[in-house]
């Protein structure tokens, strides 16, 4: 079975469990994003050349270790070009520096050096915002769509808009009840920049290729669960430490946490939260014996 599953003529995706998608141009070749690691990358690589195409360019969408851990190797395989929003940037060349974020800038523990966090580096040979037009050869576009990390980007290939992880499949929602958010504002605005894009089809890198009208849908729950949880977070800030509004936001969202990683990924995000409500003046942190307590502003 083909690996390689096409959305349009030129456009499409390796039908992995992550979908790292693909622009042609003639003989050439537009990776976005590169899967998570040299394994991915060295079955990329192979079913490129197989089929005689060559990997020129590879746009990493965001600095996560399942979307740029296979560049690497993809890119000593076949010399392609990497480039990466800046920021981003400087957490691919550097993993160490997420692991540190999710450790609050403390080195972090072994247990977050892991596959998923700490990837394989890359050097980035182009920063995309010092020449947007670098995308353009293969008749692509870079989309902004900040929010599930500081700048991560889309791109806009003819009638497809390639999403990355700006929105959640609702299967990743239902098993960990609580996404990855960077800024969930910032992923407000994506969302409703995503709803009004004249593209026909829009791919996951989780979830593969939607319509517009499902689309749509997913969109409309995406930011229901993200105002769920502003909600849940708000009910319970009445003097509480940080760690006692978390504990009781899980509780309320029915969120199991597995292991030691998924409670660091879940409490940065329930953070995020917390510091948009502080931003948004909803949410006020006092200080009371060396402890952090939030309050909500409307209750004075
Ligand atoms: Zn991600």
């Amino acid at each position: 079975m083909s690996l390689l599953k096409y959305v349009n003529d030129t456009t499409g995706f390796f039908d992995f469990r992550t979908k790292v998608g693909f622009k042609i141009n003639g003989n050439e070749m537009l990776l976005i994003d590169s899967g998570i690691d040299e394994n991915v990358g060295r079955k990329i690589v192979h079913e490129v050349e197989n089929r005689g195409y060559a990997v020129k360019m590879i746009f990493l969408t965001h600095s996560h270790a399942d979307h740029y851990g296979g560049a690497s190797f993809i890119k000593r395989r076949t010399g392609a070009i990497i480039v990466a929003p800046k920021i981003e940037a400087c957490f691919i060349e550097n993993p160490i520096l997420e692991a540190t974020s999710f450790s609050q800038a403390a080195v972090p523990p072994n247990f977050l050096l892991n596959k998923l966090i700490f990837g394989e580096s890359c050097k980035v040979d182009a920063i995309l915002e010092d020449d947007v037009r670098l995308l353009h050869d293969f008749g692509t576009v870079p989309v902004p769509l900040p929010g599930h990390s500081i700048n991560h980007y889309g791109v806009l290939a003819g009638d497809v808009l390639f999403l990355g992880d700006s929105v959640f499949p609702k299967e990743t929602v239902e098993k960990y009840g609580v996404p990855f958010l960077y800024n969930p504002m910032d992923t407000l605005s994506s969302i409703e920049k995503i709803k009004n894009f004249e593209a026909k089809h829009f791919v996951l890198y989780h979830a593969g290729v939607f319509n517009k009208n499902d689309i749509l849908n997913l969109l409309e729950f995406n930011v229901k669960v993200i105002n769920d949880i502003f909600d849940c977070i708000l009910k319970y800030c009445k003097g509480l430490t940080v760690s006692e509004v978390f504990s009781n936001v899980l509780k309320t969202l029915s969120v199991n946490i597995n292991s030691l990683v998924e409670y660091y990924l879940v409490y940065s995000t329930l953070r995020s939260f917390v510091n948009c409500l502080v931003n948004l003046s909803k949410l006020k942190v006092n200080l009371f014996s060396g402890k952090e307590l939030l309050f909500r502003e409307d209750l004075g």
